[in-house]
């Protein structure tokens, strides 16, 4: 089954609110194994709409869009459904008392604008309730060059949108899928600090792959997201399928890999961490305290992240992590040295057993002679041990801070899968 979705809003084409509601119909089609070949958006305006639907059903045997339903003049998808199907609204009572009796219980009255919403297109009584709001879902049937067509109106606001599609409409749409249903399944692999490119050119082949096995990549800040699709008749077999071609992703890209779905490069560290029996305290200069953010974003960080100090200032790097100031003057404070003098003040100061230590130029002012937007040094104190790591990160300040940050999460996980 083929399906489009229409998103109805001149917010979304304005660009002030990002569509949310495409995203989450795609992810619930696709779930349940139905291609959704087109997202469109269009603005409130009745023609552009009727024009929408026309186009979208006689590509696709399903139409569901997101929007316009409200009670006021801009809200025209109803209108614009009823123009393409040539049919009058027509007032649909049990809506009326529907939506009468949620305001009752909350104190609220019936007004016209509201009775607004309860004209359907002539001929369709389908409709959803609103439980969460008043504007009714409508869902339709409609026969084009003799094929039957599903077309769903769902409410915009997704706090509607999303209970009405998942408890209303998705029922139905199972027992709709007529034939075996098939199961889709998806994985994410993860890596870190690798570009697209390289890993690209080591997966040409699964690239080209086509359905019902399909591998795609995708490049995150400082990540990169290998996401495996599986279609087959079984649960079983679509998961043996991904499971496969997971492995012949471990056996290319190796300690590259990070984690799968959920997992992410903090959550993938903090295992090892609590593996083995590992606490680490964080020094950081030019990432303002995001180490540590990123640390305490995984639930349980406190069994393993001591705390940090966000030294920005050079009399707090000497005040705070005993970085020497002789250390400061002759190297300056984005250097080896004072990475290296911040992550082992830290770990001494924390009692911990790694200390990690950043610092560097976020840019965009900042640069010297000889020292460039995006020099970032990030040093890793385990042991008796200090190892200092140089970069040069390219983007915006806020690229080169989350990049720095990622990349002390990453040497960590390289560390700690390598070392004893
Ligand atoms: P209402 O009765 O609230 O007017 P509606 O069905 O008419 O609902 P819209 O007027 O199109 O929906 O949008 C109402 C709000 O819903 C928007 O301001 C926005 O916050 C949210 N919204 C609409 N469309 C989307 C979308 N595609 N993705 C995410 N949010 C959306
Ligand atoms: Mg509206």
């Amino acid at each position: 089954m083929r399906a489009e979705i229409i998103s109805i809003g001149t917010e979304i084409l304005l660009g002030s609110i990002l569509n949310t509601n495409a995203r989450f119909l795609s992810q619930q089609l696709s779930q349940n194994a139905i291609d959704v070949y087109r997202q469109n958006v269009v603005g409130d305006n009745v023609e552009r709409i009727a024009e929408s639907f026309q186009s979208a059903l006689h590509r696709s045997d399903m139409v569901i869009s997101s929007g316009g339903l409200g009670p006021t003049e801009d809200d025209a998808t109803v209108r614009g459904l009823a123009l393409f199907l040539n049919k009058p609204l027509v007032f649909h009572r049990p809506t009326y008392r529907a939506i009468q009796k949620r305001l009752s219980k909350r104190g609220y009255r019936m007004t016209k604008l509201i009775a607004k919403q309860c004209y359907v297109p002539k001929g369709y009584k389908n409709i959803f309730q609103n439980l969460n709001g008043t504007a009714p879902g409508i869902l339709c049937e409609v026969v084009i060059n003799r094929k039957t067509k599903q077309v769903l109106l769902l409410p915009g606001p997704p706090a509607e949108l999303e209970p009405m599609f998942l408890n209303q409409f998705l029922p139905r749409l199972r027992s709709l899928i007529d034939k075996p249903s098939q199961t889709f399944i998806t994985r994410s692999v993860r890596l870190a600090d690798v570009p697209e490119s390289q890993v690209a050119q080591k997966i040409t082949d699964l690239l080209r792959w086509k359905p019902p096995l399909t591998v795609g990549i995708y490049a995150k800040p400082q990540e990169v997201e290998i996401k495996i699709m599986a279609k087959a008749s079984s649960a079983h077999t679509a998961q043996k399928m991904i499971l496969r071609t997971e492995r012949i992703l471990r056996q290319r890209l190796g300690e590259k890999i990070y984690g799968i779905d959920n997992e992410t490069l903090s959550s993938s560290v903090g295992k090892l961490l609590i593996q083995k029996r590992k606490k680490v305290a964080t020094a950081e200069s030019c990432t303002g305290g995001l180490l540590g953010h990123l640390f305490t974003e995984t639930a349980g960080s406190s069994s393993y992240y001591l705390g940090g100090v966000t030294a920005y200032q050079n009399a707090f790097k000497v005040s705070f992590l005993d970085v020497p100031e002789a250390i400061l003057k002759k190297y300056g404070a984005v250097s080896t040295q004072t990475a290296k003098k911040m992550s082992e003040g830290v770990k001494r100061r924390f009692q911990a057993d790694i200390g990690i230590g950043i610092t560097g130029i976020a840019g965009p002012g900042g640069k010297t002679s000889n020292k460039r937007v995006g020099l970032v040094f990030i040093a890793l104190s385990i042991g008796g041990k200090t190892a200092v790591s140089k970069n040069l990160f390219l983007g915006s300040r806020a690229d080169i801070k989350m990049k720095a940050a990622k990349k002390a999460l990453n040497l960590l996980r390289l560390r700690l899968l390598a070392g004893k």
